[in-house]
């Protein structure tokens, strides 16, 4: 179903983008690959190996002009723009009686509106198309909240609402826009998290086990391949929200 298909994925360089890349690969898709500061070799060789192309795209998801090119680049390329998935995301955790505006600004300008920067220039593209898939990188502590995440929280709160927005004005052309809301996955990002904290964590995730990226890259392709499903927050968390 996904054979022969473009899809762009945000912040794939490393962690749960690399892994919604190379599951997409496998699918036979073509990889638009968009890495922030570095990317090994190895991944676009990895990506290749299952017989499509792989772009690297290098940039900013926070820079609207890096969004609008990334999407002329696919366009002028691959000619349709079947999935984006907007994973890159950062995190600057800090109580909120300390936590300064750049800390703030930073999570919003690359979580949030990176994800609009996306969606505004490639919607563009999807809904000439009449077809594609948006899938936004959430997070359970989007719908909780959670102590000392308070613009990280906000940045998921207000893609869930984006996402919502988005599948009701994109429905009448057939694209449909879902989130996915990870829980604890093992990354680069989680793997800052004292033991103790990890193990609290592990207490409250009723399957007993820390998320793996695989386990939100099939999630991924799993919206990317179902047209009914539209305006969804799918939380991939063993349990940990219900
Ligand atoms: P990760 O390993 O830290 O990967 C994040 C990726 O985003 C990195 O490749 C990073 O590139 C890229 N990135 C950061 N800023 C960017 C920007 N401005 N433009 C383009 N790319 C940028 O984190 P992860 O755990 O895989 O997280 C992926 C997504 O899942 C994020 O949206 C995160 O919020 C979400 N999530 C993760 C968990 C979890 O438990 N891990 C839970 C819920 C939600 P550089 O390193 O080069 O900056």
């Amino acid at each position: 179903m996904l054979n022969g298909k473009t899809a762009v994925v945000t912040g794939a360089a490393k962690g749960i983008g690399k892994a919604i890349a190379v599951a997409f690969a496998k699918e036979g898709c073509n990889i638009v690959l968009n890495y922030h500061s570095s990317l090994s070799e190895d991944t676009v060789k990895e990506i290749e190996s299952y017989g499509v192309k792989c772009m690297p795209v290098q940039g900013s998801v926070a820079d609207f002009e890096f969004a609008a090119e990334l999407v002329k680049t696919v366009k002028k390329e691959f000619k349709t723009l079947d999935v984006l998935v907007n994973n890159a995301g950062i995190t600057k955790d800090m109580l909120l009686m300390r936590m300064s505006e750049e800390q703030f600004d930073s999570v919003i300008d690359t979580n949030l509106k990176g994800t609009f920067n996306m969606v505004r220039h490639a919607s563009s593209l999807m809904l000439k198309q009449r077809s594609g898939s948006i899938i936004n990188m959430a997070s359970v502590v989007g719908v909780t909240g959670n102590a000392g995440q308070a613009n990280y929280a906000a940045s998921k709160a207000g893609i869930i609402g984006l996402t919502k927005s988005a599948a009701k004005e994109f429905a009448q052309r057939g694209i449909t826009c879902n989130a996915i809301a990870p829980g604890f996955v093992e990354t680069d990002m989680t793997g800052v998290l004292s033991d103790d904290v990890k193990d609290k964590l592990l207490e409250n995730i009723p399957l007993g086990r820390y998320g793996q990226v695989e386990d939100i890259a099939s999630a991924a392709v799993f919206l990317a391949k179902n047209t009914y499903i539209t305006g969804q927050v799918l939380n991939v968390d063993g349990g940990m929200v219900m």
